[in-house]
């Protein structure tokens, strides 16, 4: 029997039923009281799983939306930005950057690595004139499946004037983030990867300092101009007619995270990442992170290359219904990535875990089925006598 795919993407991710129905109900007068009340609920809700207390908009679009409109609210043309990247989320933060006007400095670690903070130091010392007025860096690099040091890249920047704008689209309430604590300026997530609702949502978070940029900034917007965002915040409404639907499913979502704690959140994902990584080693599979740099969103694993990533994933699928994602531009066919984010429970790990097996059997692999999987039984039990 078929049934529902088993979704292991880095995005979009499970949608839980309380949350899928919670989605399907009437739609409401979103100029009206009772929309109100949910829009002040997600706003304090999104705000607590960003540790902050700084300024927060909800948008109607996917992550890539939250970017651009990070961009041209904090990012007049011509100003000098520092774009690190570490794979291809990095890369794309910086060409919108391009796009707008920016005259961007890419600064690129190795894919499969988080970047390095005492390089981005350096770089920041040249700079005696402050001319960089923005750093980009990505917090979870989905393609990769590498996360960045946030904190100590903060850190590194010392003095320096410049913004540092987040893409934790994939990484928030997944890997830890405190944008107060921390001092991050511009930090944007979305829904469909650690928030457990459809895609459509993206959400930015923006500080007093950043606040203070945009009042001089001077690219051209509309639709994503904060102060608007803002100005109907205060009325407990969007500029915009917004995604109502979606707005229930955050609205339910949030209450399961909160009753779960978001400490625990963040544990869960933590401990996924090691039952999946250490499983996945005891079949004899290399991964392409090191551990220090390894994500708790997604894991990169390398097919033997005799077998191909493509050929292993395209089995999973026609057999089990197991949905896998690929590698990106050079990573096709070299590595599949095993999302572990979001509403994964430990059972559907066994589950994707088993079926892996199953499949590099089934292609000649050298294996002794049961090897990782036990490996990854016996996590669980330890997770659970804790
Ligand atoms: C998913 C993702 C995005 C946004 O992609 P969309 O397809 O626009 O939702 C941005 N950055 C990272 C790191 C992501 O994982």
């Amino acid at each position: 029997m078929k049934g529902e795919p088993y979704l292991f993407l880095p995005g979009p991710t499970p949608v839980p039923e309380r949350v899928a129905r919670a989605m399907n109900r009437p739609m409401i007068n979103h100029r009206g009281e009772e929309f109100k009340g949910i829009l002040e609920d997600v706003i304090a809700g999104i705000k607590q799983i960003y540790r902050t207390n700084a300024n927060l908009l909800i948008y109607p679009a996917s992550g890539t939306g939250g970017l651009e409109a990070a961009v041209v609210n904090f990012i007049s043309p011509g100003d000098k930005v520092l774009a690190i990247s570490i794979g291809v989320f990095g890369d794309r933060f910086a060409n919108i950057a391009k796009t707008f006007g920016a005259e961007v400095e890419k600064m690129d670690f190795p894919w499969g690595t988080g970047a390095d903070p005492q390089k981005i130091k350096e770089r920041l010392d040249q700079d005696r004139n402050h001319e960089i007025k923005a750093v980009l860096i990505t917090q979870n690099e989905t393609s990769t499946g590498a996360y960045n040091d946030v904190k100590s890249v903060r850190e590194a920047m010392g003095d320096h004037p410049a913004l540092l704008m987040v893409d934790a689209v994939s990484g928030l309430a997944a890997i830890d983030l405190r944008m107060d604590e921390w001092k991050l300026d511009v930090v944007i997530s979305g829904s469909q990867k650690a928030f457990m609702i459809p895609p459509g949502l993206s959400f930015m978070a923006f500080s007093d300092r950043a606040c203070q940029v945009y009042q001089s900034n001077t690219n051209a917007k509309f639709y994503w101009d904060l102060a608007e965002g803002l100005k109907y915040q205060q009325k407990g409404q969007t500029p915009f007619t917004p995604p109502i639907s979606l707005y229930y499913g955050l609205h339910e979502a949030l209450r399961i995270m909160a009753e779960e704690g978001l400490d625990n959140v963040i544990a869960r994902h933590t401990a996924y990442r090691n039952l999946v990584r250490a499983s996945v080693s005891a079949m004899g599979l290399k991964l392409l992170t090191e551990d220090r740099y390894a994500s708790s969103a997604v894991t990169s694993v390398i097919a033997p290359p005799e077998i191909g990533a493509n050929p292993i994933r395209k089995y999973m699928l026609d057999q089990f219904n197991i949905i896998l994602a690929g590698g990106q531009q050079s990573l096709d066919n070299v590595v599949f990535r095993i999302g572990h984010l979001g509403y994964i429970r430990e059972l559907d790990l066994l589950a994707v875990l088993a079926a892996l097996e199953i499949t590099l059997v089934h292609f000649d692999f050298p294996l002794e089925m049961g090897a990782g999987l036990k490996i990854a039984q016996k996590a669980i039990l330890n997770m659970h006598q804790q």
